[in-house]
């Protein structure tokens, strides 16, 4: 298992580092000299990671996510379990920073949380067969599929309700090493629950969603692929602290984190 992130130092640039330690408080960030996927390696340089910037630690070309992975929710939302994957998109302009701000859209009156497990692809994956997907994953990230309901139900289809500017906040960290079917998938609003599910209840695993996808569309280095969300979405109120966790299902084994951002009524015009 290995962590990674991205940074922003004081003067605004960004960095990428392999992230080592045993608490938040003592995490040492070795700097890369490139993205991690695109064989960045360690330039010899060190920071506590305590006190840095995160960003969004993917820079993906495309942001491919998963409508009605899980029954619950789609039992909630009154929609029957889709017999294939259903594939969407989401642009790379909707993605915020860990710690950013959500802005409620003027256009809508019901912005709900979905969060989800999403998947860093790490090798070009075309045509690739189920028992093979696997291989061409990075690492896995918290996502937060935020989405307006009302302008979602309206449209008919979900380009304008899911892909607002900062509709897809990503982070804190991207880890290896993971068995995707083994996470828990939760997001609290103020503290609260309001979602709990595990991976292991995905109607399509992200091996079959990667090799789906591939059928499609080639998957590159960067990419994010986003699973799903389990039952338990709700709606979204400017001072609202949206916290997006995944961690393991069993007790004691490690995750990825907490992915925490606020939200705000939008500027005025
Ligand atoms: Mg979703």
């Amino acid at each position: 298992m290995k962590r990674f992130a991205r940074f922003a130092r004081p003067d605004g640039t960004a960095f990428c580092a392999e992230v080592e330690g045993t608490s938040p408080e003592t995490d040492v960030a070795y700097v890369l000299d490139n993205l991690p996927w695109d064989g960045g390696r360690r330039t010899g340089e060190e920071q506590a990671a305590l006190g840095l910037a995160r960003l969004c630690p993917a820079v993906p070309s495309k942001i491919l996510c998963v409508g009605r992975n899980y029954a619950a929710h789609a039992k909630e939302l009154g929609h029957e379990v889709p017999a294939e994957p259903l594939l969407f998109l989401k642009p790379p302009s909707a993605l915020l920073d860990p710690g950013g701000t959500i802005l409620l859209p003027r256009e809508s009156e019901r912005v709900e949380h979905e969060a989800e497990l999403g998947v860093l692809i790490g090798r070009r994956a075309r045509n690739v067969r189920r028992e093979d997907a696997l291989h061409h994953v990075f690492g896995y990230t918290c996502v937060g599929d935020i989405t307006a309901r009302d302008l979602q139900k309206k449209d008919g289809q979900w380009t304008r309700a899911k892909g607002f500017d900062t509709f897809c906040p990503v982070g804190p960290q991207v880890v290896s090493g993971l068995d995707p079917t083994r996470l828990r998938v939760i997001a609290r609003v103020g503290g609260q629950t309001r979602q709990d599910g595990l991976t292991a209840h995905m109607i399509f695993d992200v091996a079959t969603l990667i090799a789906y996808a591939s059928r499609v569309m080639t998957l590159e280095p960067g990419d994010l692929l986003v699973t799903g969300t389990p039952e338990g979405v709700g709606p979204l109120l400017p001072g609202d602290v949206l916290d997006i966790e995944v961690c393991s299902a069993e007790e004691g084994q490690p995750g990825i984190g907490v992915l925490s951002v606020r939200v705000a009524a939008p500027p005025p015009p």
